[in-house]
């Protein structure tokens, strides 16, 4: 069925909010979504009707597998799309969100296919997001935020936000890039700065930047 693109965009946003364990609800997809709660009201509704989505009070709004077969559809455009375009363009990392954005949408399976199979069957995106296959299924870490690590700990970078450009290129200064090993030397109380070696060299990074990191522990 060929959905329109503010409907993707709803069932990706229905997607990250349900994988972050929250509840899906008209204002959580206002927030996201940046739309008015009114509009969200009427898209819950004709995305219930599709029947791509339950809403029941209290439990808020829930993909039914078929949207969910949707939403992982588009994630995985997008994320290849964004390999794709470091990859084989040299497109810098923080510059690769915006352009999958509206790339997601348009890709035929053809291409999909040829870009998976250019790239290698990859399973990471440039930010460390994990890429589905073709059935959905992705490779899922169990990774938790920087913020969470105890000082002295050696972490590797597992993902980072690919949200904000601005963040993208002030993790890249530093090399905060994913596969990136970093060890954490303190953390201050009272909200203050992490302190963490990258390759050698210490930086101090603020609790509102390091909680787009996601880290995994380091092989011993
Ligand atoms: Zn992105």
């Amino acid at each position: 069925m060929a959905l329109s693109q503010s409907i993707e965009d709803y069932l990706k946003s229905i997607y990250e909010i349900e994988s972050k364990h929250e509840n899906v609800t008209t204002s959580s997809l206002s927030e996201k979504l940046n739309v008015a709660p009114a509009s969200v009201t009427s898209m819950i509704k004709k995305l219930s009707e599709k029947k791509l989505v339950t809403h029941k009070k209290y439990q808020g709004v829930k993909l039914t597998n078929s949207g969910l077969k949707v939403a992982l559809e588009i994630i995985r455009h997008h994320r290849l799309v964004e390999l794709y375009l470091k990859e084989a363009l040299g497109v810098p990392w923080d510059q690769v969100h915006e352009e999958a954005e509206k790339w997601e949408h348009v890709l035929s399976e053809d291409l999909e296919d040829r870009i998976d199979e250019y790239l290698g069957h990859p399973t990471s995106d440039p930010h460390g997001s994990p890429i589905p296959d073709r059935n959905g299924n992705m490779i899922e870490r169990d990774s938790r935020n920087l913020i969470e690590v105890s000082p002295g700990a050696k972490v590797i970078i597992a993902e980072v936000s690919d949200h904000n450009p601005e963040l993208l290129r002030y993790f890249g200064k530093m090399g905060l890039y994913p596969e990136t090993e970093v060890k954490i030397i303190s953390i201050e109380p009272f909200q203050g700065p992490i302190t963490l070696v990258v390759k050698g060299e210490e930086y101090s990074i603020g609790r509102e930047a390091a909680k787009y990191i996601s880290v995994v522990e380091a092989d011993a």
